[in-house]
């Protein structure tokens, strides 16, 4: 969506907070917000020496990162309040954060899921996920900002999983949230969307399929894909984020746009 001959101003002057943002997608999407001009990124991740330096590499005159673990609301409250009382608004919510199992020892399925891993992972995947987009449509309401939020779900939002029914089950209520907050705020002028990534070459990919190394990885990424040469990175993701936040998509909303390369489920 983005070349080298496309403006570099598309988010000119504009404050965003992406949560997840020390790591694969959401730091991908910082660098991108950061050469489309926006005027502030806080990043907001519960690695705080990767999210810092992330910070620092982007910029300190841009980006700063914030600890913030998105499934405790007062967190994320004072996360999205900072923010407006440093930067005096907050135009772009990527929420973006999502685990992929809170135990490591088993898959999930429906016959042998676990309830508390189920509770863990649904407290970060949609608590976490509806915690950000009300404080983030509040701001924006109080601030009469016509501003733009944008989930991550995930093709697992629109399909089942042979074994992670507790991720599956996250990521579709992330679509829920997004077509009904898409609803109710819309008379404000706030657009909510959500992008849903295939399969992206980031640490929660490796952590989700138990692979070891890149090649690993790799091998899923190609043999996934039904584009040639359609390997997902973070930043092709970030691409279509780029573009929900932006005025490209101003009549875009309660819009699931799906990134996966045509995965061959
Ligand atoms: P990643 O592991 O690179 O990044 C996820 C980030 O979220 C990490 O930095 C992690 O520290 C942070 N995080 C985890 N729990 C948190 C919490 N409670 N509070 C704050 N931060 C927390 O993974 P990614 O692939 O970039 O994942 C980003 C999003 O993309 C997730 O929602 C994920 O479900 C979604 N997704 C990823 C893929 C994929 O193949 N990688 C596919 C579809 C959807």
């Amino acid at each position: 969506m983005t070349d080298s001959t496309t403006p570099k101003n598309k988010l000119q002057g504009k404050v965003a907070i992406i949560t997840g943002g020390a790591s694969g997608i959401g730091e991908a999407t910082a660098r991108h917000f950061t050469t489309h001009g926006a005027r502030a990124i806080v990043i907001a991740d519960v690695q705080d020496e990767k999210g810092q330096n992330v910070a620092t590499s982007i910029g300190p005159n841009i980006c700063t990162y914030v600890h913030c673990d998105v499934s405790d609301e007062e967190q994320v409250k004072t996360l999205v309040c900072s923010t407006v009382n440093t930067y005096g608004q907050l135009d772009i919510m990527f929420s973006n954060v999502g685990m992929a199992r809170a135990i490591h020892t088993c898959e999930q399925t429906v016959l042998d899921i676990d309830l508390s891993a189920y509770d863990k992972l649904m407290a970060v995947n949609a608590r976490g996920m509806v915690a950000c987009v009300k404080h983030a449509a509040k701001a924006m309401v109080e601030g009469r900002v016509r501003g733009s939020i944008i989930c991550t779900a995930s093709m697992a939002a629109s399909i089942g999983t042979d074994r992670f029914v507790d991720y599956a089950m996250s990521k579709h209520a992330v679509l829920g949230l997004v077509r009904s907050a898409s609803l109710q705020v819309g008379s404000y002028g706030i657009r909510v969307n959500c992008v849903s990534p295939g399969a992206v070459g980031t640490p929660l990919l490796k952590d989700m399929f138990g692979f070891e190394n890149d090649e690993e990885v790799d091998k899923v990424l190609e043999s996934s894909s039904n584009l040639k040469g359609g390997v997902l990175m973070p930043k092709n993701v970030a691409d279509a984020v780029m573009f929900l936040a932006s005025e490209d998509s101003q009549f875009v909303t309660g819009h699931n746009l799906v990134v996966d390369a045509g995965f061959k489920s």
